[in-house]
């Protein structure tokens, strides 16, 4: 999962963005409005933070312009002034949630979460697929009654792929979920990291399935359907 983070306080962004990446997202920070704008335009996140108050564009003109071009990101608010009027106008100009600053991670995270979720249609952070089970509240996942050891890249792939069961998933959207620009990422060391899930997964009957020239996707497994 991919979040642009909108903080022009570099403390509380670096802090922000270390806690977010330790639990397995990709986090853009952008430090100004028309960073933060050019960013959106350019697509590829799965979810905003956005603080009100910044450079060159405020956070609501950002909240205006990604929502007049019919983006669908979700956008988290933050900021410290937030009377109820303006909490209205920022969910009227098409905010999906809002947190008073200052904020507190676990808060922060849980939200993160719950608009994940909403935006995948999932009721709950549980994500069952035959003998694979996640938990995306406790970032763990389990093949059958083993727990899977997983490095936090590894465990954000097969999120990302589970909660897009039998959709592909285009190459250049994967390496977007998962690696930030600082990254030095080459499309051989995706399949190679690919490679190493299938190995991690295949002995329990979950595939992911490469389409040539397309992408990913972790195929729905058949019959392995537990009522538990
Ligand atoms: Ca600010």
């Amino acid at each position: 999962m991919r979040i642009l983070l909108v903080e022009d306080d570099e403390l509380l962004a670096d802090g922000l963005a270390r806690a977010l990446r330790q639990s397995g997202y990709t986090v853009d920070i952008a430090a100004d409005g028309p960073r933060a704008d050019s960013l959106l335009a350019a697509g590829g996140y799965d979810l905003t933070i956005l603080d009100l108050g910044l450079p060159g564009l405020d956070g609501s003109q950002v909240l205006t312009r990604l929502r007049g071009r019919r983006q669908k990101t979700p956008v988290l608010v933050m900021s410290a002034r937030m009377a109820i009027e303006e909490r209205v106008r920022l969910l009227d100009l098409g905010a999906d949630d809002y947190l008073v600053k200052p904020v507190a991670l676990a808060e922060l995270e849980a939200r993160v979460r719950a608009l994940i979720r909403r935006q995948l249609g999932a009721e709950t952070n549980f994500l069952t697929l035959g003998s694979l089970r996640l938990d995306r509240e406790g970032k763990r996942a389990w093949l059958g009654d083993e727990a899977l050891d997983l490095t936090a890249r590894e465990w954000a792939a097969i999120e990302y792929l589970a909660s897009r069961v039998n959709r592909i998933v285009a190459k250049e959207q994967f390496m977007q979920a998962l690696y930030s620009w600082d990254d030095e990422i080459t499309p051989n060391a995706i399949e190679k990291f690919i490679s190493r899930l299938r190995s991690k997964l295949e002995p329990a009957g979950i595939t992911i399935r490469t389409v040539r020239g397309l992408g990913y996707f972790l195929e729905k497994p058949e019959g392995h359907d537990h009522d538990d």
